[in-house]
């Protein structure tokens, strides 16, 4: 059975032909604005609301909830339709409030060091799933407001494409959400980020670099052999020339493998020429991958060293580790070991 947030708005209009138009508004309004399920939206008849819930259902159910930060960072493995389990993690902030979403349960592009890339795909998720993720969060949140979404749970949402763009023009128009306000992180997908810039959608696009010479690269993110550091640029300058938006890079240190003198002027030049912003993440641990991140001492000389060769660069600072939350940690456990840390940290 579809999910109600699978419609847009001109669906949701077809289903209602015959009532009064303002019961799409109450319907919408209902949906989109407040977060309520179908059930709750007491502004519309009950008979209604039962001939809806007849046709559509909720996509996702809490399966678990971790929290950590004192509360501040949640995670909550959730069971699709058929089983497949994925996970979103919400973020508050002083001054925004974060949700980042999955787009597919698990992913292809087998990354070494991601624990989501060490379990594999699953399946893509449908516009639904993912809408329903950002509006149970939003519920979440309150009396906050949700302010930023970025796909950067569980899979590649560039190969889930039409999905994104979906999910990505909806939050955009019927939530009001702006482009700095919602963020795609994509691997490296080449021919994808040209025919996303050429949507002229309100979005930030994040780049996961992590290496910018090929060898490295390719060991750390297979599909470098497909689309290898000089096709991606080739990509960037794209995405910048038609969009005029900045990019960033997101660059997981790894000890040894990444952090070194040489990765760090590699990365500047690479960075450099596309004007774009860094963002360093110390990695995190996952259990499929057996290389430390880098210390914290050395994470700051690689963002002073970048800073010095005239790149933006910052530190992200790590939300959720202990619940396994945190950047690539995201495999949908849900035996003992979440269980368990669930347990202490309430
Ligand atoms: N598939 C997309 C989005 C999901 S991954 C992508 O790869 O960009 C979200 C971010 O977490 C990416 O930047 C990814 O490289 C990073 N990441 C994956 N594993 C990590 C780890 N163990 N530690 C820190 N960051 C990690
Ligand atoms: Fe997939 Fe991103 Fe993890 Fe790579 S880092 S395996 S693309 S989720």
């Amino acid at each position: 059975m579809p999910s109600i947030y699978d419609l847009d708005v001109a669906d949701l209009a077809s289903l209602l032909t015959g009532e009064p138009r303002y019961r799409v508004d109450q319907l919408w309004h209902g949906l989109w604005e407040e977060g309520r399920s179908l059930g709750d939206i007491t502004t519309v008849p009950q008979a209604l609301r039962q001939r809806l819930s007849a046709q559509f259902a909720p996509a996702i159910e809490v399966a678990n909830e971790v929290a950590s930060d004192l509360g501040a960072t949640r995670k909550w493995v959730f069971r699709l339709h058929d089983g497949a389990t994925i996970e979103t993690v919400l973020m508050s902030y002083a001054d925004r409030v974060t949700v980042c979403v999955s787009s597919q349960a698990g992913c292809a592009m087998g990354c070494t060091f991601c624990a989501t890339g060490q379990a594999g795909f699953t399946r893509q998720l449908s516009v639904g799933e993912v809408i329903e993720q950002v509006m149970f969060a939003a519920r979440a949140a309150a009396p906050r407001r949700l302010s930023n979404v970025v796909f950067m749970g569980m899979g590649e949402p560039l190969a889930n494409y039409r999905v994104t763009v979906a999910v990505v023009k909806r939050l955009h128009e019927y939530r009001s959400m702006s482009a700095r306000h919602l963020t795609v992180s994509t691997v490296g997908v080449a021919p994808a980020i040209e025919r996303l810039a050429d949507e002229g959608l309100p979005l930030t696009l994040a780049v996961s670099l992590h290496a910018a010479n090929n060898t490295t690269r390719n060991e750390l993110v297979p599909l470098n052999r497909r689309y290898p550091l000089e096709r991606l640029r080739e990509a960037c300058e794209t995405w910048l020339a038609t969009t005029s938006r900045r990019l960033s890079f997101e660059w997981a240190l790894i000890d040894g493998v990444n952090d070194t003198d040489r990765a760090m002027h590699e990365l500047a030049e690479y960075a450099g020429d596309l004007r774009a912003h860094v963002n360093l993440i110390p990695l995190n641990p996952t259990p499929g991958y057996l290389v430390r991140g880098s210390r914290l001492a050395r994470v700051s000389e690689f963002r002073d060293g970048l800073v010095a060769l005239g790149v933006n660069a910052t530190v992200r600072r790590t939300r959720g580790r202990s619940i396994d939350a945190a950047c690539g940690q995201l495999a949908a456990v849900t035996d003992g070991r979440v269980s368990r840390v669930a347990l202490r940290s309430r």
